[in-house]
């Protein structure tokens, strides 16, 4: 890696093993997040790859994604929405299913939080397995709206992530 911008985001995202499990190396943005150099870094790449697209909304995946979503949603002049873990949101929802290693989890939105014809990208911190995200891209198109791209500051790329989300421009900042 030689883009310096590059090389002082991924010194400030810490490996963490073994968490929350046995086996995960968890990817620990919480460093990032206290310098404010590369915390200006990381949103302005999350957002530049779709500066020219006409997006409508930003829809962050809970909770990592509410924190990079907001900044890329201000970057291309648009509004956010939540996506969020199953029984936090107040009014009327909908609601999509995806399959974890065990069992299975769901994600949720308001259903008036992309309205039909929106154009819409979506956001989180690191792409793993892709599960998650394919699920709110799932979940958005329920509601009308067309997912533009998904925008995520971390690849896992071993984990495959790109595959669930087959057909989708995938855009990540850093990959491992
Ligand atoms: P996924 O497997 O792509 O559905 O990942 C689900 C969620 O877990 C995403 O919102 C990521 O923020 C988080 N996540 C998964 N794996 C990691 C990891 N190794 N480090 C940090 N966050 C992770």
């Amino acid at each position: 890696m030689t883009d310096p911008e590059l090389v002082r985001l991924a010194e400030h995202i810490r490996d963490v093993p073994d968490f929350p499990k046995p086996g995960i190396l968890f990817k620990d943005i919480s460093p990032l997040l206290q310098d404010p150099e590369s915390l200006r870094i990381a949103c302005r790449r999350m957002a530049a790859p779709f500066a020219r697209e006409r997006i409508d909304r930003v829809v962050g995946i809970e909770s990592r994604g509410f924190i990079f979503g907001v900044p890329v949603a201000l970057a291309l002049g648009t509004g956010f929405a939540l996506a969020r873990k199953l029984g936090k949101l107040p009014w009327d929802t909908r609601r999509e299913s995806y399959q974890l290693e065990y069992g299975s989890a769901e994600i949720e939105m308001h259903s008036d939080a992309v309205l039909p014809g929106q154009r819409v990208l979506l956001v989180d911190d690191v792409i793993a397995t892709g599960g998650t995200a394919a699920a709110t891209a799932r979940l958005i198109r329920a509601l009308g709206g067309e997912v533009v791209g998904t925008s995520f500051l971390v690849e896992l790329g071993f984990l495959n992530g790109r595959k669930a989300l087959e057909g989708l421009s995938v855009e990540a900042v850093l990959h491992f």
